[in-house]
């Protein structure tokens, strides 16, 4: 008997030190490799083809994951993750795309990024607008007017559709329009990397965003005067808007492709361009993430 039960806890005694051992390897071999614990990843956004491809191509190891029509290039800089995200035009597109983006991949922060209008006239083609506020500048409320009295854009009231979960067109509170923070600590990095983008100037500014596209030059200059904007596109507000619903750090930068109040004429190419400085954006915030 006393044989058997001693044999038992020899095997007993055996498994346990095995055991203990396994998990110390597995601590040691990996503290050896240097492997990192999971990290949050950056998502960085793209309306069109020509905003999130050259970004999602210097991106290492990208697999493409699709959801719906949005296509997410999940892949590594650095040896930190980033996922850039394909997400269409448009406000809708947008915030399906984030609200997806966040609940599939929890990520650490978004970058919504891309071409736009200037609604500033010291602004040219190639500068770049860091938003340091964005805005709904489709959320509008119309005066009321009487048949025949004919319709005053110029007249028209922002309106805040997070003010309440009541009726925005009855309430006062409701009439004016909602900006989005940009992320503290997203500025700081695009702050610290702005003079390696040579193509034109980078400054903090305010971004608007509606599914518009505006080329009447009196409208672009009562938004400018009115919201203070210094660019229009058609994502922005939309991803910042969904950003703050989950609490994720969110951050606009916006490169002018074109500006009706100075006779800039549309460029592509600076897409690109964007991309590139957005991709140095991404590096200074990742080293910062990693030294913390
Ligand atoms: N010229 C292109 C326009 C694309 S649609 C074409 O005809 O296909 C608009 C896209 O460009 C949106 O993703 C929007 O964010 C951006 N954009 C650039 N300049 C803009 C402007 N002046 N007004 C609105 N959106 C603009």
């Amino acid at each position: 008997m006393m044989k058997r039960m001693g044999k038992k806890y020899t095997v007993l005694a055996i498994i346990a030190v095995l055991f203990v051992s396994a998990i110390a390897g597995i601590n040691l071999s990996d503290h050896a490799l240097g492997k990192e614990k999971p990290r949050k990843p950056i998502i960085i956004q793209g309306p069109m083809p020509i905003e999130a491809e050259n970004f999602a191509k210097r991106l290492d190891h990208v697999k493409v994951e699709k959801s719906g029509s949005f296509v997410f290039y999940k892949g590594k800089l650095d040896n930190y993750p980033v996922i850039v995200a394909k997400t269409g035009k448009g406000m809708e597109n947008t915030a399906a795309a984030t609200a997806i983006a966040i609940e599939k991949y929890k990520p650490a922060a978004i970058i919504n990024q891309g071409t736009s209008g200037g609604h500033d006239p010291s602004l040219n083609v190639f500068d770049v607008v860091l938003g340091k506020q964005t805005v709904n500048l489709g959320s509008l409320k119309t005066p009321h007017l009487e048949e025949n009295e004919g319709i005053k854009p110029t007249s028209w009231i922002p309106m805040d559709l997070m003010a309440s979960e009541g009726s925005a067109g009855e309430d006062p509170d409701a009439e004016k329009a909602r900006y989005f923070e940009g992320d503290k600590e997203l500025l700081a990095a695009a702050n610290a990397v702005k003079d390696k983008y040579t193509k034109g100037k980078v400054i903090e500014g305010t971004i608007g965003s509606a599914d518009v596209w505006n080329n009447e030059v009196d409208r672009i200059k009562w938004f400018h005067e009115n919201f203070g904007t210094s660019v229009e596109e058609m994502e922005g507000a939309s991803a910042a808007q969904i950003s703050k619903s989950y609490d994720v750090p969110f951050l606009g930068i916006r490169v002018l492709s074109n500006n009706k109040t100075n006779g800039g004429a549309y460029d592509p190419t600076t897409a690109a361009a964007n991309q590139d400085y957005v991709y140095e954006v991404v590096k200074e915030y990742i080293a910062k993430k990693k030294s913390k």
